[in-house]
């Protein structure tokens, strides 16, 4: 087992530094990163992931390659047209809004910037984490579809699924649920509710690619594969995911290791012309040296240590 730790390229959800737990399995390497918020139960699901990807592997994959965006964090309009012209050709974008002590002014500049950088032919998504009641989320969505040269869609306007389906009532940018799906008692409520066009299915979350086929087919909309800010070891599941999909309309948040200073494998999942080719890297001795936690922060490699240990006999039935 090898703690990881990594600066990030820009400060994104909050972190500065994406750490986890690798994993050498007999089907291959894999990942176990929940965000530190979730307690032991929430990330027995994200060990589930784990588990699946270390000891079975994943489904065959029915396609080669998976167009991915790149993602744009709450940066000032200058960054946003750097991070999408660096993108490695990705045709689409998302872009986070709805950041604490940011102004409308503020995101619809840095949507301009977004949508010159791409040229009319891209596609510019936005994710407001569920920063808005439904009536703002209207409001703002207005300007902002007219900012963007149009909206893909938006993503998790509300925190809420009652406030997700009034918003797709009340506007024609079309609705994708992401946390009203990932972290949800219920992910069948978005359904019923008829509150969302797209899902966001994210593997570690979820529990792994075989829950996430499972659920894209019960739940019956368009899915959009989603990082959780993984190394390339966890995208790889990710990947798997997307590849082994029916039916893959939207171009997936997978292109996320762009975020990661230091890698765990020499060869990231780095996108080419917007598409990441669909293989499972695996690291190395000198990559996982330089991302060592054990090295460059033992408290927190000890902390992840426990935690494994926790999850894991949580997930076994046992108390640790
Ligand atoms: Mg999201």
């Amino acid at each position: 087992m090898h703690v990881y730790s990594t600066p990030l390229t820009t400060r994104f959800r909050g972190l500065d530094v994406r750490e986890g737990v690798l994993v050498d399995g007999p089907a291959g390497w894999a990942e176990f990163s929940p965000f530190w918020e979730y307690d032991d139960a929430e990330a027995a699901a994200w060990w589930a992931a784990t588990v699946e990807a270390a000891e079975t592997g994943w489904p065959d994959p029915l396609r080669t390659h998976v167009p991915v965006n790149v993602t744009v964090p709450a940066t000032g309009p200058e960054q946003a047209h750097a991070i999408v012209r660096a993108s490695g050709g990705c045709r689409t974008a998302k872009v986070k809004v709805g950041e604490r002590g940011q102004s409308i002014g503020d995101e619809i500049a840095r949507l301009e910037a977004v949508r010159d950088a791409l040229g009319p032919t891209g596609h510019v998504r936005i994710d407001a984490n569920g920063a808005w009641d439904a009536d703002t989320a209207v409001a703002r969505l207005t300007r902002l579809d007219r900012a963007a040269g149009g909206l893909e869609y938006v993503e998790q306007p509300c925190p809420d699924v009652a406030g997700l389906a009034a918003v797709r009532r009340r506007t024609d940018v079309l609705v994708a649920a992401d946390e009203s799906i990932r972290r949800a008692e219920d992910p069948f409520a978005v359904v019923r509710a008829a509150a969302a066009d797209i899902v966001v299915l994210k593997v570690q979350p979820l529990g792994g690619v075989r829950a996430c086929l499972r659920l894209a087919e019960e739940v019956g909309l368009p899915v959009v594969v989603s990082s959780a800010l993984e190394s390339s070891v966890g995208l790889a599941a990710g990947l798997a995911l997307a590849a082994a999909l029916p039916a893959l309309p939207y171009a997936c948040g997978l292109a996320t290791a762009q975020l990661l200073v230091h890698d765990v494998v020499p060869d990231p999942l780095l996108p080419v012309d917007g598409m990441l080719a669909v293989r499972r890297p695996a690291p190395d001795a000198a990559c996982l040296d330089r991302t060592d936690a054990r090295r460059l922060a033992p408290d927190r490699a000890r902390a992840w240590i426990e935690r494994v240990d926790r999850v894991r006999a949580l997930s076994e039935g046992r108390t640790s």
